[in-house]
């Protein structure tokens, strides 16, 4: 840390919630001549973590950019499993489409990594900043801002002060809540219920999309030939695929999946998460902003929720990183509302493709099918839209940040 740079408050940036989003932004900020402070809720380690449980993320390959250009990629990689092959389908109609990387010329359209060695390897990279204090378990149990800082009354009791605080709090954000921000919520009736499974086959890094009548089911590479299975299903049929024995459970799966890897077996622990749709509607405020699931949780489906969190920390900290270096102040609005801006198209484009997405392939109805299957395979025969959707699946359509090219901020 600079010790030219006149400090006023605790921190210059206060992020509240070190999970996936808040623990990258200080890691991506880590370099910056910046005092940065994390309040994490809950251990890294405990059982209750709800940002590194046993979920298994998909990244896209803007995010391994990402994630390479902060410089965790090389730790990470170890755990990663490439996609070299995306294959969308819908159960009982003959649509498809296939995305390859060959096709799109790149290493690998994304990796399948656990959501726990994410936060290990985030929160080792963070323990070695001297300029990151990471403060867990701690709560907020105050909230004040005036024009110069915001000020927060942290259990044991402590009083903090930063010039921009950044809530990376979760779905259930009690900061967006604080401060009375409005959201855009829909239920959708469904939860995703995770597992492991081990595959006959070997799975050759293909992922696959499969739309079935109760909801979308996704089955993901993973290092040792094992795959990870998202299974959507209607939260009224949710304790029962729980509570089925492991044989009656790789049976129904199996039903649904398919033969494409042959034979299903080892059906790991199950574990289901309801899935609503949750849209602040501001993203930012005079020296606040709101990030990751804070700002919009998503159905899992396409495997967008933690990318469009971490473009989000790739746009903000080249936000903050400019002010810096300008001597400008982060927290100020002006700063914050080129930030929003930056990130509105991309929140609007992935927020709209998800939610549509998961209902026109929950619709029964056969013209829906139909229609839904034509597209699948228009899409298959059409290279430039297959294209457009590859670069969309892949984190690397539209605007990017100088992070997702591989540049320093
Ligand atoms: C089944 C499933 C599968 C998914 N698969 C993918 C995928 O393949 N690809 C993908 O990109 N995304 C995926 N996602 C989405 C992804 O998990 C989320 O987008 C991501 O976890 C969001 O990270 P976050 O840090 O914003 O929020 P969270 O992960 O919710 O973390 C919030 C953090 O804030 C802490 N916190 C909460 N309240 C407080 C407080 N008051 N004080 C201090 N700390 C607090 C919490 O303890 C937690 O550590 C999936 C989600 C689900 C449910």
């Amino acid at each position: 840390m600079s010790s030219s740079i006149k400090r006023d408050t605790d921190y210059d940036i206060l992020i509240i919630g070190g999970g996936m989003v808040g623990a990258s932004l200080a890691a991506a900020l880590s370099n910056q001549p910046l005092r940065i402070g994390i309040i994490e809720s809950t251990p890294l380690t405990a059982k209750t973590q709800p940002s590194y449980d046993d979920r298994v993320i998909a990244l896209s390959y803007g995010s391994h950019r990402i994630l390479k250009s902060i410089g965790v990629w090389n730790e990470l990689q170890h755990d990663a499993c490439p996609i070299d092959h995306i294959h969308v389908s819908d159960r009982g109609h003959c649509g498809f489409t296939h995305l390859s990387a060959k096709d799109e010329s790149v290493d690998a359209l994304g990796y399948v990594v656990p959501g726990r060695s994410i936060g290990q390897t985030l929160h080792a990279h963070i323990d070695k900043q001297s300029n990151i204090d990471f403060i867990c378990p701690a709560h907020w149990t105050a909230l004040e801002s005036d024009s110069n800082q915001v000020t927060l009354t942290v259990t044991k009791p402590k009083t903090l002060t930063t010039r921009l605080l950044v809530a990376a709090d979760g779905g259930q954000s009690a900061i967006r809540k604080k401060l009375g921000i409005q959201t855009k919520t829909s239920n959708y009736q469904q939860s995703a219920i995770i597992t492991n499974v081990t595959p006959e086959l070997p799975h050759q890094n293909r992922a696959f999309e499969r739309f079935t009548e109760t909801g979308p089911l996704a089955i993901l590479p993973m290092t040792e030939n094992r795959c990870s299975v998202v299974w959507t299903a209607r939260t009224d049929q949710q304790q029962e695929i729980l509570d089925l024995d492991d044989e009656t459970f790789l049976k129904r799966l199996q039903e649904r999946f398919g033969y494409r890897l042959g034979r299903l077996t080892k059906a790991g622990s199950r574990f289901a998460y309801p899935l609503k749709l949750i849209q602040a509607l501001e993203q930012v405020r005079p020296r606040v902003a709101i990030i990751g699931n804070a700002a919009h949780s998503l159905h899992p489906l396409a495997g967008q929720g933690f990318n469009l969190g971490l473009r989000d920390v790739a746009a903000l900290a080249e936000t903050i990183a400019d002010a810096t270096q300008k001597g400008d102040d982060p927290g100020d609005i002006n700063t914050l509302k080129q930030y929003a801006e930056a990130r509105k198209q991309d929140h609007r484009n992935v927020l709209t493709a998800t939610d549509t997405l998961v209902r026109l392939f929950t619709q029964p109805s056969i013209p829906v099918a139909i229609a839904r299957n034509k597209v699948l395979t228009l899409l298959d025969l059409l290279p430039p839209a297959k294209h457009l959707l590859a670069r969309h699946a892949m984190g690397i359509a539209g605007r990017q940040s100088r992070l997702t090219r591989g540049l320093s901020l």
